[in-house]
């Protein structure tokens, strides 16, 4: 099923509705598709084909979606020891570690797996690379890196603009010279190029395609400038997703050239995760106060944060469940418009303000589509000490 799989995140596929028909109330669930994820890598492919692709791990670290992008993508992205972990019980071909923070422990948990994976350290400050030198000669063996640069300029259209601006990540591009010099003077790295990861959730592939050639250029000229033979140029990933309106990555907008015996490398996250996962949550309460409708849900934004962070409605369909348990007659509405909160006690434990429904009762399921990344692993599971979702596998 998962080929067909429609973009429009409004449906809920009948495997999804199924699943959730099965949970005993009250309903709260992620409901994650592998299938889906597989599909999109192989869109991505035919897109890009000869480039190396890596699944950012940080997107959904669920074990049955990383397992299926280790299998479906040529190798893992990760940012932790924890997702170092993850990678590794996935049996990842190949990794790329990156992060600004790494620790000893996990930069020589790194080095182990690279005797059984592909293992690309991305070294982001000077400081790391000394200490990745130093473990690598302490552990008898080099470490392939990349060096993260901040450039000068990295001009991406995008929610998050990591590069081209004063953020943690990477060297900044007028100290590269110092750093490379240090690379090639320091045992144990074998520096293969640049990884220039610049920006989140950029909805323009004509764009990415000028970024991704910039890249491929600005490498090329920084290599020879700085007598850097170029074997991996990483563009990370970006890729971006329309949570409330009907845009799409257009791919067949995404074209790039690369040159003989350079490795493009990309690694999205959320475009290949996203419409792998539904967040399901019931119907608790209805009530009307102050002029607007509420649906209270068994869920909320310490389960699904992102509309929270980023200040949007998540838009969601409702499932109808006729089981009604009560003796006394079953609260509902019809054709307003209802605000979705959670089970959290602040007034910012909203989902989406302001949604028409049909329909909605107490019992009912509201279903968000698109919520496969960034949604359980960035939220804040603790605040109040309500149970998890169940998490279904299709
Ligand atoms: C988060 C991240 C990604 C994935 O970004 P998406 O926007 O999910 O595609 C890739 N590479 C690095 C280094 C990252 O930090």
């Amino acid at each position: 099923m998962a080929a067909d799989q429609p973009h429009d995140s409004h449906q809920v596929p009948t495997s999804v509705a199924t699943a959730l028909r099965e949970l005993d109330g009250p309903v709260c669930a992620y409901v994650y598709d592998p299938g889906v994820l597989r599909a999109r890598v192989g869109e991505l492919r035919r897109a890009l084909p000869g480039v190396t692709v890596c699944y950012a791990v940080k997107a959904n670290g669920h074990p049955a979606i990383v397992g299926a992008a280790a299998e479906a993508c040529d190798g893992l992205e990760v940012a932790s020891g924890g997702e170092l972990a993850l990678a590794e019980a996935a049996g990842a071909r190949r990794i790329v570690f990156g992060g600004p923070a790494k620790t000893d422990a996990e930069l020589s948990y790194a080095l182990r797996l690279s005797t059984s994976a592909d293992v690309t350290v991305n070294v982001e400050s000077v400081h790391e690379l000394r200490r990745l030198s130093l473990l690598a000669q302490r552990a008898g063996s080099t470490a392939t890196i990349t060096l993260r640069v901040n450039r000068a300029d990295a001009g991406l259209p995008g929610t998050h603009a990591m590069t081209g601006a004063p953020t943690p990540f990477g060297v900044a591009e007028a100290q590269l010279p110092e750093a490379v010099a240090l690379a090639r003077s320091l045992p144990g790295l074998d520096l293969a190029g640049w990884h220039l990861h610049a920006v989140s959730n950029n909805l323009d592939a004509a764009a990415h395609s000028a970024f991704l050639a910039e890249a491929l250029r600005w490498s090329a000229a920084t290599s020879r400038r700085l007598g850097v033979p170029l074997r991996t140029v990483n563009a990370g990933g970006g890729f971006g997703v329309d949570y409330t309106g009907g845009a799409v990555f257009a791919l067949d907008e995404l074209r790039v050239s690369v040159p003989d015996r350079v490795e493009l490398v990309v690694e999205p996250g959320r475009w290949l995760a996203a419409d792998a996962g539904w967040y399901a949550a019931e119907v608790l309460d209805l009530k009307h106060t102050h002029g607007r409708w509420f649906a209270v849900l068994r869920g909320g934004t310490h389960h699904f944060r992102l509309p929270a962070a980023w200040g949007y409605d998540h838009p969601f369909t409702v499932l109808p469940v006729d089981r009604w348990d009560y003796p006394w007659p079953r609260p509902e509405v019809a054709g307003v418009a209802v605000d979705a909160v959670g089970e959290l006690c602040t007034p910012r434990d909203v989902l989406c303000r302001g949604r028409h429904v049909a329909r909605l009762r107490v019992g009912d399921l509201l279903v968000f589509g698109r919520t496969g990344a960034y949604g359980w692993d960035i939220s804040h599971h603790g605040f109040l000490r309500h149970p998890a979702p169940a998490f279904l596998v299709l």
